[in-house]
């Protein structure tokens, strides 16, 4: 039996080779992979027009109960 050397493919440049775990590039072969893939993520991700994330008007106004429990009297 063949010990369990599982190649993976890496997924920048589709080399196959053998993971190590303790590698901090994981799942790519190299850290150049890891950049590459890194910066083409986020190069798709600034294509995408995002509205504008802070919200201008904080309207913050809560409901307000229709009686204040004082005015409820029971004369
Ligand atoms: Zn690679």
């Amino acid at each position: 039996m063949k010990p369990s050397n599982k190649n993976v493919r890496c997924p920048t440049c589709d080399k196959p080779f053998v993971p190590d775990p303790q590698s901090a590039v994981m799942p790519f072969c190299s850290e150049r992979c890891k950049l590459a893939d890194l910066h083409r993520w986020m190069k798709e991700d600034i294509g995408i027009p995002h509205g504008s994330s802070e919200p201008e008007d904080q309207e913050d106004e809560a409901p307000s109960p229709p009686m204040s429990p004082r005015e409820w009297r029971f004369d």
